[in-house]
C-alpha cells in the first residue's frame, strides 16, 4: 500500500564506493519508491572529498600547478566514469557521462577562480564537487532501475556563512526543500540531493562539516516534513562500541536520540555528531542500516529511553590534560566513557573490572552521558574491551538473536 509521507534515505561513501555499489544502493531507493515518496542524500565516493580537498591544500597559495591539475581531472573522471559506466542503463549513460564532464569543468574553473571570499571558502566551493558528482551518478542508476530520478536543481540546505562547519538555517531550508525537493517528489520522482553541501546567505557553496552528509540527511528530512530518516552505511548500524577497536562489538537495536547524540559526539563514527538534533527537534525516527545487509533492520533511534544501565562505550584518547608522574616527564591519559543511564553500582562493578584487569584508574565518576573512566592512554584500549565486556548490557532483542 501507498505511503504518503516520504522518506529520506542516505547513503555514505563507502556505500557509493564504485560501480556495484551504486548499483546497490540505486534498487534499495526503487525498492522504497515503489510505496512512497523517496528524497536521497548522497555522500562523495569514498576517498573523494579528501582527494578534493588535499588538492585545495596543495594548491593553497592561489597557483594551481598545471600538472597536478590535470591528474586531478583524470583521477576523478576515470572513476566517476567508470562507476556510470557500470551503474547507469546505456539509453541514459550518455546524458550522465555528460553531466559528469561538465561538473569536472566547473571544478577546474572553481580552482581556478579568484580567492574572494578567503582560503576556508575555496576549500568548501572545491570540496563540494565530490557530492555533486555522486549524486548525478546515482540519479542515473535509480532511474535506470525503473524509478525516476533528478539531482535537484539548487542546493536546498540553507547555511549561514561559515564555509567549513556552517550553522544550518532550518527556516531558509523548510522554503528551500519546498522549492528543489517537494516538486519533484510532488512529480512522482526521486529527488537526489548531495550531501554535505549548503549554500551561504550569498549563494556561495557551504559544507556542513567532515561526515557531514548524515546531518544533511536529518535536516532535509526536517525540511521535507518526512517522518523517517535511513542513514545507509557499510556497518550493520550503531555498534555498542568501536568495531574497530573492540573486535565482538554488538549492535544496537535502539537508541535514544540523547545515547545516539552522545556517542557521536564521543567518537562513534558511523554518525555525524549533529545529526540527532533536527531528529530530535520533530520526532523522526532515524534508522542506521547496513546498504550490504538490508535485511537487517539496523538501528532505530528515537525519542524514547526506556533502557537503563551502559548501553555503549566511547574512548576519548590524547585529553588535553597530560598528567606530570612520579619520574617528571608527562603522561597522556584517555577517557573511556559508558554511555547510557548508568548507576553508582555500575560505576562500583567498573571499578572492579578495571582492577581485576589490574588497571586503576587515574579518576572515576558519573557525568551527564554516562561512567567516565580516566586512564593513561598505553592502557586505554584494554580498559576499554574489559569494561565493553563486563559492562554493557545487552538488549533483550539482541539477545534473543544471540541465543
Ligand atoms: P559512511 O561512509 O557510510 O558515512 P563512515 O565511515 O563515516 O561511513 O562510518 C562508518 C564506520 O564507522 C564504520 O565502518 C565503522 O568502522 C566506524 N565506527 C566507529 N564506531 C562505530 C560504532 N560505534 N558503530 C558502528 N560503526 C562505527
Ligand atoms: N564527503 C564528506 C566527507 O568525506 C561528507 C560525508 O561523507 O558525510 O567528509
Ligand atoms: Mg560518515
Amino acid at each position: 500500500m501507498r505511503n504518503d509521507n516520504p522518506l529520506v534515505i542516505k547513503f555514505g561513501g563507502t556505500s557509493v564506493g564504485g560501480g556495484a555499489q551504486f548499483l546497490r544502493a540505486a534498487g534499495i531507493v526503487a525498492d522504497a519508491a515503489a510505496t512512497r515518496p523517496v528524497a536521497v542524500v548522497v555522500s562523495a565516493m569514498s576517498g573523494t572529498t579528501d582527494t578534493l580537498l588535499g588538492y585545495a591544500d596543495l594548491t593553497g597559495d592561489g597557483a594551481p600547478r598545471e600538472g597536478s591539475l590535470a591528474e586531478l581531472h583524470r583521477t576523478l573522471a576515470s572513476r566517476h566514469l567508470e562507476a556510470a559506466r557500470e551503474a547507469v542503463s546505456p539509453e541514459l549513460l550518455p546524458g550522465v557521462e555528460r553531466r559528469v564532464l561538465e561538473l569536472l569543468r566547473e571544478l577546474v574553473e572553481a580552482i581556478g577562480a579568484p580567492d574572494a571570499n578567503g582560503p576556508v571558502a575555496r576549500r568548501g566551493r572545491i570540496a563540494v564537487f565530490g557530492e555533486r558528482l555522486s549524486a548525478a551518478i546515482l540519479a542515473g542508476a535509480i532511474s535506470s532501475k525503473g524509478a525516476p530520478a533528478s539531482v535537484v536543481a539548487e542546493d536546498p540546505i540553507s547555511t549561514a556563512s561559515g564555509f567549513a562547519e556552517a550553522e544550518v538555517d532550518a527556516e531558509g531550508t523548510r522554503e528551500r526543500c519546498s522549492r528543489f525537493v517537494a516538486p519533484l517528489l510532488d512529480g512522482g520522482r526521486v529527488a537526489v540531493v548531495p550531501g554535505f553541501v549548503g549554500r551561504s546567505p550569498e549563494g556561495l557553496p557551504t559544507t556542513l562539516g567532515r561526515g557531514g552528509s548524515d546531518l544533511s540527511a536529518t535536516v532535509v528530512g526536517r525540511g521535507i516534513g518526512a517522518r523517517e530518516v535511513w542513514i545507509m552505511s557499510d556497518v550493520d548500524g550503531v555498534l555498542d562500541a568501536d568495531p574497530r577497536l573492540v573486535p565482538n562489538a554488538a549492535l544496537l537495536p535502539r537508541l535514544s536520540y540523547r545515547e545516539a547524540g552522545d556517542f557521536a559526539e564521543l567518537g562513534a563514527k558511523v554518525l555525524h555528531p549533529r545529526t540527532m538534533e533536527p531528529a530530535a527537534e520533530v520526532g523522526m525516527e532515524v534508522l542506521v542500516r547496513s546498504t550490504f545487509n538490508p535485511n537487517n533492520p539496523g538501528t532505530r533511534v528515537t525519542g524514547s529511553e526506556e533502557e537503563g544501565g551502559v548501553r555503549c562505550i566511547a574512548l576519548r584518547s590524547s585529553l588535553s590534560v597530560e598528567l606530570p608522574c612520579a619520574t617528571g616527564h608527562r603522561r597522556e591519559a584517555s577517557a573511556v566513557i559508558c554511555i547510557g543511564s548508568p548507576e553508582k553500582r555500575d560505576l562500583r562493578r567498573g571499578e572492579e573490572i578495571l582492577r581485576r584487569a589490574g588497571i586503576s584508574p587515574i579518576q572515576a565518576g558519573i557525568a551527564a552521558a554516562g561512567l567516565v573512566f580516566v586512564v593513561f592512554a598505553e592502557k586505554s584500549e584494554e580498559a576499554l574491551r574489559v569494561l565493553h565486556e563486563g559492562l554493557v548490557s545487552r538488549d533483550e532483542m539482541a539477545a534473543e538473536e544471540v541465543a
